[in-house]
């Protein structure tokens, strides 16, 4: 039975970057909720969501399940306003840049002082693609019987995309695939740093959850889907132009040109039919949710009841740690 999980945890990490290094910045932006009440307020909070002025956070899905999204100053008073209107309505957040200000000083507070740092205080803090590269690489040279780096493909700004297999001898002689992959949004970088948590502790621990992870399983890891800062996310060719996507380009969740225009896509499509996983999990941030397949309409061969099951003890073993 194949699972897809996506997995969104923690967390408001919001910067992105842009490739040349320069910070994309949000002066003076407030981050807003909306709460849908019935389903005349979910269509329009939809239809807020395609304002190309707006930065959505959390799209909104049903009722009940918050909208959260960031107004630019000059569409407070309008925008906030007729939303207002329409459905309930708090501020999560008065000004966006102050709180991520207040967050890359702490990150240059960490990196001044790193020389004094462990090996595990890099789970503190948020790596850059070229630290998250060096990880990897040092992973390797750390357990060369176990780990191995490869690369995939390239990004559409020529990027490697690097991919991670770990794979310890011993255990069923009919290993089964597991794939885990972090960073396809830009802004979600807790998500890296999950996928960097996981290999190390499979490297490094010798606990009855890892053995029992890697006596069943060779593992895939892909630490970065998406070097540049696009959003590939509705990209694949799967569902492609379905409920929650756009063709508008200046759209937050524009779909591309056509299915896997994208090399990130495009790359990672093929790892997925060359590996077959048996579990697939992509990692995200923003919200607590699970989410498992199919997202779409389309139909599929999924057990919802097994689907249910599985989520059920992910959750019941996150719970005591949340
Ligand atoms: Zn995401």
């Amino acid at each position: 039975m194949k699972f897809l999980f996506l997995i969104f945890l923690c967390s408001l990490n919001l910067c992105h970057t842009e490739g040349s290094g320069s910070a994309v910045t949000f002066p003076g932006y407030k981050v807003v909720r909306f709460v849908p009440q019935n389903q005349e307020d979910v269509e329009a909070a939809k239809k807020m969501e395609e304002n190309p002025g707006i930065l959505v956070l959390r799209q909104a899905g049903s009722v009940n399940q918050s909208m959260d999204v960031a107004i630019p100053p000059h569409m407070q008073t309008d925008f906030m306003s007729a939303a207002r209107k329409q459905m309930p309505s708090s501020i999560m957040t008065e000004n966006l840049e102050s709180l991520i200000d207040r967050e890359s000083m702490q990150l240059a507070m960490d990196e001044s002082s790193s020389s004094t740092q462990t090996f595990e205080a890099v789970f503190t803090q948020y790596m850059p693609l070229e630290a998250v590269n060096q990880f990897i690489i040092q992973l390797q040279n750390l357990h060369p019987d176990m780990v191995n780096v490869s690369t995939y493909g390239k990004s559409v700004e020529g990027r490697e995309l690097q991919m991670v297999k770990i794979e310890r001898e011993g255990g069923s002689e009919n290993k089964h695939i597991m794939l885990m992959d972090g960073t396809t949004h830009a802004r979600e970088w807790i998500s890296t740093m999950q996928t960097i948590y996981f290999m190390n502790e499979l490297c490094e621990q010798d606990t009855p959850e890892v053995n029992k992870i890697l006596d069943n399983f060779v593992v895939f890891v892909v630490p970065v889907v998406n070097p540049d800062g696009v959003d590939p996310n509705r990209n694949f060719d799967f569902g492609f132009g379905g409920i929650g996507s756009s063709d508008d380009p200046c759209s937050e969740v524009y779909h591309g040109p056509f299915p896997l225009s994208a090399p990130e896509t495009q790359a990672l499509s093929e790892v997925i039919s060359s590996l077959k996983p048996m579990l697939y999990l992509c990692m995200h941030s923003y919200s607590q949710m699970m989410l498992h397949s199919y997202g779409c309409s389309q139909p599929g061969e999924i057990n919802e009841r097994e689907a249910e099951h599985v989520k059920y003890f992910i959750s019941r073993s996150m719970l005591p740690i949340y």
